[in-house]
């Protein structure tokens, strides 16, 4: 065994960003949160990320945590080599152009790195958690948004142009539904938390069983992306019905994924996994259905194990990924 290592994270999200400092074996050492008050704007969200910076690499001076770097993970396409968000980012208003590294290596006078929030998580899952044991994986996230994060032969994928992994964007429809993203079709319109609550709202008006009736005083409006999950694990037949459509159009949708990928592991994460109820053995059913044999036969199926850690953990690994043109 080296010398122990000490990485500093922060995971930037639209409700909250988290933070912490972690070690070499994996070991959290500290672990906060705050809330981003991401609606009042790019500039105040951009002035908090630099104080929980400055304040946790104060601590880690404090407690003689030997800090090289520091690295982010955020929503959006972000360009790894200059740490600027440059597309795509529905959760937080204004955070496109946004400079986070140049700002934070300014203010910080150290390496700073900057990543996908995806990218991140999957970095987080391959070193310490439920992808360690492989070498080629995808890591997916099902949430509010769905995101994707593509390691292959033990190097993140991020695309000719920091754009890959966008596996919420995989179109099942070509006259489906529309998406946030501007498009139709596209796997997050129908498999996101707000897709589902829509999907399953629908449905519920048009009658209930009487424990869903009690849950949710009879309006159909109550209903979250939790108590579908525990209606389903109590076998409520209608959120059963939404839990098993989702995860088959999931399937399907990511079976093409597996054709084209060949990973030996696909690692599931995000609010709508943890909810149980069989939906990742669904997910995992519709695959093995629907992709080639060769593809499937070796194919494992897992739940990631870090939970909201991930991407903070993850955050703080990217000085050790960095892209190759660095
Ligand atoms: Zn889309």
């Amino acid at each position: 065994m080296g010398e122990l290592q000490y990485y500093a994270g922060i995971d930037i999200g639209g409700s909250n960003i988290k933070y912490g400092i972690i070690d070499s074996t994996g070991k959290i050492l500290v672990r906060e949160q705050k809330p981003a008050r991401a609606d009042k704007g790019a500039t105040p969200l951009l002035h908090l990320i630099t104080n929980i910076a400055e304040n946790l690499l104060l601590h880690a001076a404090e407690n003689e945590y030997p800090i090289n770097w520091l690295g982010i993970g955020s929503p959006g396409t972000i360009d790894n080599l200059t740490g600027t968000v440059n597309g795509r980012c529905p959760n937080i208003p204004g955070w496109v152009g946004t400079e986070i590294g140049a700002h934070l290596k300014d203010h910080l006078n150290m390496p700073v790195y900057v990543d996908n929030d995806a990218n991140a998580m999957a970095l987080a899952e391959f070193r310490f958690g439920a992808a360690k044991r492989f070498r080629s994986v995808l890591c997916i996230t099902v949430g509010t948004g769905i995101g994707g994060g593509i390691i292959i032969d033990g190097q993140l994928w991020r695309g000719a142009h920091f754009s890959a992994g966008e596996v919420g964007h995989i179109i099942i429809d070509y006259k489906g539904k529309p998406c946030r993203c501007g498009n139709i079709g596209c796997l997050e319109a129908y498999c996101s938390s707000q897709a589902i609550l829509n999907r399953a709202r629908s449905k519920l008006k048009d009658g209930m069983s009487e424990m869903l009736k009690s849950v949710l005083n009879g309006d159909p409006d109550n209903l979250t992306i939790k108590k579908l999950f525990a209606a389903a694990r109590k076998s409520d037949e209608t959120a059963l019905e939404i839990v098993e459509e989702t995860a088959t159009i999931l399937g399907a949708g990511l079976s093409g994924l597996v054709n084209v990928l060949n990973p030996q592991a696909i690692i599931f994460g995000g609010g709508v996994v943890d909810g149980g109820a069989g939906f990742i053995e669904i997910v995992g059913a519709e695959i093995r259905k629907r992709a080639f044999p060769s593809a499937t036969e070796k194919l494992r199926i897992l739940k990631a194990e870090l939970g909201n850690d991930a991407g903070f953990i993850g955050a703080g690994l990217l000085g050790e990924h960095k892209s190759k043109r660095q």
